[in-house]
C-alpha cells in the first residue's frame, strides 16, 4: 500500500539546512495496523506528512496504492489525497460553530453529496464510533474523546484506503487514550490501514508493528508485536 524507498528531506530556515529524513526505506502493507515512533523532534511528523502528500520530499520514491507520488502539482496531490487518505491530528481540527455530524459530513459536502445522503452517511459513521446521540452537539459540548472519534468519523467517511493519525492521543488521558485506539483497532480490523505516529510506547505496543525513527533512519529490525 505504501512503499518509501531512499526518502531524503531536508528544511531550510536558517543558513545551514537540517536534514530531517536521511534515506527512509518503508513498506507498509494494505491491512496493516502501526505506529511510527521516535522521540520529539525525530521527524515524525515530517514522515506522516510526506505520506499523507501534505509536504514533497526531495530524493527517493513514494508509492501509494501503485501511484508513484512524486512531484506532484497542487491540484493532483489535492485529488490523491481525497481519494486515498484519512487523516486525524492530535488538536481534533473540528469546525467550532458546526455540530457533530456536519463535521463529520464536511468531506462530502466538499465531493458535491447532497445534503440528505452526506447527513445519512454522517450519522452511521457517528454510530460506528459510538456518537450517534451526540450528532446534535458542538465541539465544545464534547469531551476530548468524544471530539477525536467524531474526527475519526470525518477521516473515514471518504472512504480513504488509508488512515494516518499523527499523535492522535496526544491530548487525551490515559483511559480515553485506550479507547481511541480500541476504535483504530476496530477500523483495521474492518480492513483500513491504519498508521499511528506516537511517543508513547504504551500506546504503540496496541498496534501490531512498530516503526522506530532515529536519526533521520528507521531502527531495525523492527518491532513485530502479532
Ligand atoms: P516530530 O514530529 O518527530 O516531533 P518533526 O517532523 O515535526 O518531528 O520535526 C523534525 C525536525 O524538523 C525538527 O527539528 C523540526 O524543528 C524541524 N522542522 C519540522 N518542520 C519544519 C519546517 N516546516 N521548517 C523548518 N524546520 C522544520
Ligand atoms: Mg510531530
Amino acid at each position: 500500500m505504501i512503499e518509501l524507498q531512499g526518502i531524503k528531506k531536508s528544511y531550510t530556515t536558517g543558513a545551514k539546512p537540517l536534514q530531517v529524513l536521511k534515506g527512509i526505506d518503508l513498506n507498509v502493507k494494505d491491512g496493516e495496523f502501526v505506529s511510527i515512533m521516535g522521540s520529539s523532534g525525530s521527524g515524525k511528523s515530517t514522515l506522516l506528512n510526506i505520506l499523507g502528500i501534505l509536504d514533497s520530499y526531495d530524493e527517493g520514491n513514494y508509492t501509494l496504492a501503485g501511484t508513484l507520488i512524486k512531484d506532484l502539482s497542487e491540484k493532483k496531490a489535492a485529488q490523491y489525497r481525497n481519494r486515498f487518505l484519512g487523516f486525524v491530528f492530535q488538536s481534533f481540527n473540528l469546525i467550532s460553530f458546526k455540530n457533530a455530524m456536519e463535521n463529520v459530513a464536511l468531506p462530502l459536502y466538499y465531493q458535491g453529496v447532497s445534503r440528505s445522503t452526506r447527513n445519512k452517511m454522517a450519522m452511521e459513521y457517528l454510530e460506528q464510533v459510538g456518537l450517534k446521540d451526540w450528532a446534535e452537539h458542538l465541539p465544545s459540548e464534547l469531551s476530548g474523546g468524544q471530539k477525536q472519534r467524531v474526527a475519526i468519523a470525518r477521516s473515514l467517511i471518504a472512504r480513504p484506503k488509508v488512515l494516518l493519525a499523527d499523535e492522535p492521543t496526544g491530548a487525551l488521558d490515559t483511559h480515553t487514550s485506550y479507547e481511541v485506539m480500541k476504535i483504530f483497532k476496530d477500523i483495521n480490523q474492518q480492513g483500513m490501514t491504519v498508521v499511528v505516529v506516537t511517543h508513547e510506547q504504551d500506546i504503540a505496543d496496541m498496534t501490531d508493528r512498530i516503526i522506530r525513527i532515529k536519526d533521520g533512519l528507521i531502527e531495525r529490525p523492527e518491532t513485530v508485536i502479532n
